[in-house]
């Protein structure tokens, strides 16, 4: 089950045999700093209050991880305050600078790869395997939008001359500070590739990592000053999301926020993120992803590709496949490996090697999976899994089986709503056009897959499929796990407010507002 992102790039450093290794032993070293008391950090100093939080694995709540601090508006007001102050000069830093410093930060996290994918799974509970690409992902974000940077030329461009005595040029801005709110399921790669995206451009950021995952925060902040990155340019406010995210979002000096969240949550900031003038938000905001097995498909292959899209990281991917159509002929057949795979999932603690389902990232989503396994089994047929886990070790964590579902009415909630649990709906269809339509009768359209042997049904596929991320045929993930720089990640419809994908060739210039220069010589 290992991640085809990390096998590939362990086989290319030869490091195959060492990978086990080095994660136990990060593991071991990680569980030597636990307990340990975390601060803000507010224009590079470290800020501590006197209330703490005792942060728990969930893997095993007995575990506590650490103290966090408790910030409140009055922190956030204090870092923006601090960004602005550093925006003044880091705005002016000529771009291979901060290209240079952004580099440093990713050759420092791939030494610290393996401490940092540790944290990962103590805080949210994913597997080695998905842990430590969380990390190689937060690297290529850092590498790829430094090559960015350098192939458009700072974002400056010469432009046509209206007169003969003048010069006219394109240049790209930075806005100033920027909001970061970051989610708990990449808190590696989506926290570093939001700030990133934002400090290559020239603009400062105040971040606010998920209540899940702050100490691992800690670490990139702690990574970013260790890379010379100036005082002030990464501010970091550990706090509630109504306290802290809600101060970032009304801040009359936050000139932009970047977000990756839930859809409610995205849209309560659309409404007040621009009330005192038209500001960027840069939102992905969930999937109910479809999967599209047609009678011509691979069956094995499309069994494979849905199980990890559905089931990987416990279903807690923005991208995780949630819908499958399946033609009526192959249905039995499809359904049938499915839930054989499905049952044979090793579920359990992600630090075990053989683990493939690790446990739901907080009570939150453990509640959800039971309240909604009930709602399947009265309105569906359960084919497998459907319980929470409540006997051994495993009854200390939140841990839940992966489940599919039959038999619901087409428009039920559960076709509808994103879930981020390991829950499975499977329809069938007869017409072709009737799954493309069914796959597109969604508020959301950020990923879709499709297993077809013909190239008819493929070529209507791209054409008519209404999302930002499609695969084709995709045994290693049927709608998960997109590369930086060879699949741009963002979403459609309700899933993105901008439609450019991160990781992709549009990012950047998200970030950064035009200026056209012209100077009479
Ligand atoms: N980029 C990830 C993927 O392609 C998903 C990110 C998310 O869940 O927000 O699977």
């Amino acid at each position: 089950f290992e991640n085809e992102h990390t096998v590939r790039r362990f086989m290319a450093e030869k490091a195959e045999g060492q990978f086990h290794d080095r994660y136990e032993r990060a593991l071991e070293q990680v569980r030597t700093e636990f307990g340990r008391k975390y601060a803000m950090i507010i224009g590079g100093r470290e800020v501590r209050t006197p209330a703490t939080t005792s942060h728990v694995s969930p893997i095993d709540t007995r575990i506590v991880l650490g103290h966090l601090p408790v910030g409140s508006a009055s922190h956030v007001k204090q870092a923006v305050a601090a960004a602005k102050k550093a925006f003044e000069s880091w705005s002016r830093t000529n771009y291979q600078e901060r290209v240079q410093i952004c580099r440093s930060a990713a050759d420092i996290m791939s030494q610290r790869k393996f401490e940092l994918a540790a944290w990962i799974s103590y805080e949210n509970g994913k597997n080695r395997y998905e842990a430590i690409a969380d990390v190689d992902e937060a690297i290529d974000f850092l590498r790829y939008y430094s090559e960015e940077m350098e192939r458009n030329n700072g974002f400056e461009t010469v432009m046509k001359s209206a007169q003969p005595n003048e010069k006219s040029r394109s240049v790209m801005k930075p806005y100033g500070v920027w909001g970061v709110i970051a989610p708990f399921n990449f808190p590696a790669a989506i926290l570093v590739g939001m700030s990133t995206g934002a400090i290559i451009t020239g603009n400062t950021v105040v971040v606010k990592p998920s209540s899940n995952t702050p100490i691992i925060a800690c670490k990139f902040a702690e990574v970013f000053k260790q890379a010379g990155l100036p005082d002030g340019v990464f501010n970091l406010v550990i706090g509630p999301g109504g306290k802290v995210g809600g101060e970032l979002v009304s801040n009359k000096d936050v000139s932009g926020i970047v977000f990756t969240g839930s859809r409610d949550v995205g849209y309560g900031m659309a409404q007040e993120f621009s009330k005192t003038r038209p500001k960027p938000l840069i939102a992905e905001l969930g999937g109910k992803n479809p999967a599209i097995v047609t009678e011509t498909a691979d069956i094995g292959k499309a069994v494979d590709g849905v199980l990890k899209a559905a089931f990987g990281y416990s279903g807690q991917k923005c991208s995780a496949c949630s819908r499958v159509y399946v033609h009526k002929k192959v249905k039995d057949e499809f359904v049938k490996r499915l839930v054989e795979k499905t049952r044979d999932l090793p579920v359990g603690n992600p630090l075990d090697p053989n683990t493939f389902v690790g446990p739901l990232a907080n009570e939150d989503a453990y509640k959800k999976y039971q309240r909604y396994a009930k709602m399947a089994d009265r309105d569906g047929k359960v084919l497998v899994g459907g319980s929470a886990i409540k006997d051994g070790e495993l009854k200390h964590g939140y841990y839940v089986q992966p489940m599919i579902v039959t038999g619901l009415p087409k428009k039920h909630r559960l076709f509808k709503e994103e879930l981020f649990v390991p829950i499975l709906c499977v329809a069938h269809y007869e017409k072709f056009d009737d799954a493309i339509k069914l796959a597109n009768e969604s508020d959301y359209g950020l990923t879709a897959g499709i297993f077809s042997g013909k190239q008819e049904e493929i070529k209507e596929f791209l054409d008519c499929i209404e999302a930002g991320v499609v695969y084709v045929n995709r045994q290693a993930s049927a709608t998960t796990g997109a590369m930086v720089g060879c699949q741009p990640f963002g979403g459609w419809k309700s899933s993105g407010t901008t439609g450019r994908g991160t990781g992709g060739p549009h990012y950047l210039t998200q970030f950064m507002r035009e200026q056209s220069q012209t100077i009479i010589v």
